[in-house]
């Protein structure tokens, strides 16, 4: 039997509606998720209603940003993937830059958020920042998807 070269993980990543919107940053990120070896587990293009931006970033609630990101995230369609890779939560928030757009030019210029981002809401795309913020968004996007069996089915070993 094979040893496997690598233990995959999966995190949740999002290409929010300002770069869904041109069609070229789509799909140069696109590219960029395939160049840096994940796997395209699922992905689903979809449009949130108000709701599902608030439930979302519950856990941003009350801060001075929450009413402009939720109406942003819920402004246009938008594309969920589920992404696997070793180390995939960790490889996909280091492509992404931080969260706010002017630092990332300043500290990694050649990052997602720094070559594509609008503004520090307007930031391109999201990624889970845990394993288990991964678990939870996942089952927010693909109610009918599996971490755990896909984790135990998938052979790690396939590329
Ligand atoms: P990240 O997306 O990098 O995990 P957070 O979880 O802190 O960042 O914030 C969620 C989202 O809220 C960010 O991606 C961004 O769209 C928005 N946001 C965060 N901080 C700010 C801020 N200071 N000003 C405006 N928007 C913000
Ligand atoms: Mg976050």
């Amino acid at each position: 039997r094979l040893r496997c070269a690598r233990v995959l993980q999966l995190t949740l990543a999002i290409i929010k509606p300002d770069a869904v919107a041109h069609p070229l940053i789509l799909e140069a990120l696109h590219q960029n998720i395939l160049e840096n070896d994940f796997i395209i587990v699922r992905r689903k293009d979809l449009i949130w209603r108000r709701s599902d931006s608030e439930r979302f970033y519950a856990e941003h609630k009350g801060r001075f940003f929450y009413q402009r990101l939720v109406e942003f995230m819920s402004s246009g369609p938008m594309r969920a993937y589920i992404l696997a890779r070793d180390d995939a939560v960790t490889h996909w928030r280091e492509l992404m830059g931080p969260t706010k757009v002017y630092r990332a030019r300043y500290t990694s210029p050649r990052s997602i958020r720094a070559l594509y981002g609008l503004t520090d809401t307007r930031n391109t795309t999201h990624g889970s920042d845990s394993s288990e913020s991964a678990e939870r968004e996942i089952a927010f996007f693909f109610p009918e998807f599996s971490v755990q069996h896909w984790l135990e089915m998938e052979e790690p070993c396939f590329r």
